[in-house]
C-alpha cells in the first residue's frame, strides 16, 4: 500500500533522510520511532504528499508522487499536530464542513456514522472549543477518516492526553487497523507504539537503523534494542563534525 525507495532530503543544510526504504502491506499497522530530529516527521509529510522529497521513490496504493499527489491525497487521511477543527463550530458542523470540502455524498449519513465511531454522538451539537484533548483528537481521526481513506497517517497522536483518553484512542486505532485501513504512526512512546503495531521501525539520523515484527519483540527487549541503536545521539557532538551525504556514514 506504501512503498519508499531510496527516500532523501536536503533542507540544504542537513539531510533530514538519507536514504529510506520502508513497504507497508495493504491493513499493516506500522509505528516509527527514532529520537528527535531522526527525521519521522519529515517521512510523515513526504508521504502525506505535503513535501517533496529531494531523490528517491513514494507511492500509496499503486500511484507515485508527486506526479499523481492529487489521486494520493483522496487515499490518505492525516492527523497531524494541527486538528484543523474550528473551535467555534460544533463537532457536527465541523464534520459536515470537512465532508462538503471533500466533496462527500451523503453528508448527513456519513458525519452521524463518524460521530458515533469516535463516541461523540451525544456530544455532536457541542463547540468543539469546549472539547478536552482527547476529544478534540478522536473528532480528529473522524475528520481524517470521513473519506474513508485506505491509509491513516498519525504524528504524535498521543501528545497531551492522559491515560484514560490514550486508552480510548488506542481502542479507536485499533478498530481503524481491524477495518483493513493501513496505519503509519509516529510516536515517542516507544511501549505504547510497540502494543498497537504489527511491525516497529527506529529511524536514526534520516536512515532506517531497525524494522521488526512487533511479535518478535518484548517492550524490554525493544528498549534494548533502541537505547543500542540511538546510544550514540546521547553522546557529546563534535561541533567539527562534517556535514554528510546518503550513502556516508553519518
Ligand atoms: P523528527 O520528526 O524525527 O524529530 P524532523 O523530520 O522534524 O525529525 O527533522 C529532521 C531534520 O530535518 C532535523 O535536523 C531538523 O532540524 C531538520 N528540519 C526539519 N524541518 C526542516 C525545515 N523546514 N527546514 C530545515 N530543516 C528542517
Amino acid at each position: 500500500m506504501i512503498k519508499i525507495r531510496g527516500l532523501t532530503k536536503d533542507y540544504g543544510l542537513n539531510w533530514a533522510l538519507r536514504g529510506v526504504d520502508l513497504h507497508l502491506k495493504p491493513g499493516e499497522f506500522v509505528t516509527l520511532v527514532g529520537p528527535n530530529g531522526a527525521g519521522k516527521s519529515t517521512l510523515l509529510r513526504i508521504v502525506a504528499t505535503l513535501l517533496a522529497p529531494t531523490s528517491g521513490e513514494v507511492s500509496v496504493g499503486g500511484w507515485p508522487f508527486p506526479q499523481h499527489a492529487a489521486r494520493v491525497r483522496r487515499h490518505i487521511g492525516l492527523v497531524s499536530h494541527q486538528s484543523l477543527l474550528y473551535n467555534d463550530l460544533t463537532a457536527a458542523e465541523n464534520l459536515t464542513f470537512f465532508a462538503k470540502l471533500y466533496q462527500l455524498q451523503d453528508i448527513e449519513d456519513r458525519v452521524e456514522r463518524a460521530l458515533k465511531k469516535v463516541g461523540l454522538y451525544a456530544r455532536q451539537r457541542d463547540t468543539v472549543g469546549g472539547f478536552s484533548r482527547g476529544m478534540v483528537q478522536r473528532l480528529t481521526i473522524a475528520r481524517a477518516t470521513l473519506h474513508e481513506p485506505d491509509v491513516l497517517l498519525l504524528d504524535e497522536p498521543y501528545t497531551g492526553l492522559d491515560q484514560e483518553a490514550s486508552q480510548l484512542l488506542d481502542s479507536l486505532l485499533q478498530q481503524e487497523s481491524e477495518n483493513g485501513r493501513t496505519i503509519l504512526m509516529i510516536t515517542h512512546d516507544l511501549v505504547h507504539g510497540l502494543e498497537q503495531c504489527q511491525r516497529i521501525a527506529i529511524l536514526k539520523q534520516g536512515r532506517l537503523v531497525a524494522n521488526i515484527k512487533s511479535a518478535d519483540t518484548t517492550p524490554s527487549e525493544f528498549l534494548d534494542l533502541y537505547t543500542q541503536h540511538t546510544r550514540s545521539n546521547h553522546k557529546k557532538r563534535n561541533p567539527k563534525r562534517q556535514r554528510t551525504k546518503p550513502g556516508e556514514a553519518a
